[in-house]
């Protein structure tokens, strides 16, 4: 479930601007921004929610399935 960059709308978006929902294929990222450093890659952003979820759920912060298993 790959997103389209909103740009063009053809391409597999590839970078996206921390804290929005803007994403944009790597061309049109490269056209409409001069400092790329604006932008996290989507999958990097994606790797990192994972881990954060990951390291949560290992803390017990997390009740995924919401068990109740005892005490
Ligand atoms: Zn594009």
């Amino acid at each position: 479930m790959a997103k389209k960059c909103i740009i063009c709308n053809e391409q597999e978006a590839v970078y996206k601007i921390k804290d929005t929902f803007d994403y944009y294929c790597v061309e049109c990222a490269e056209e409409n921004f001069a400092d790329l450093t604006i932008l996290v890659k989507v999958e990097e952003e994606a790797q990192r929610l994972k881990e954060y979820l990951e390291k949560k759920k290992m803390n017990g912060e997390v009740d995924e399935n919401d068990d109740i298993q005892g005490d």
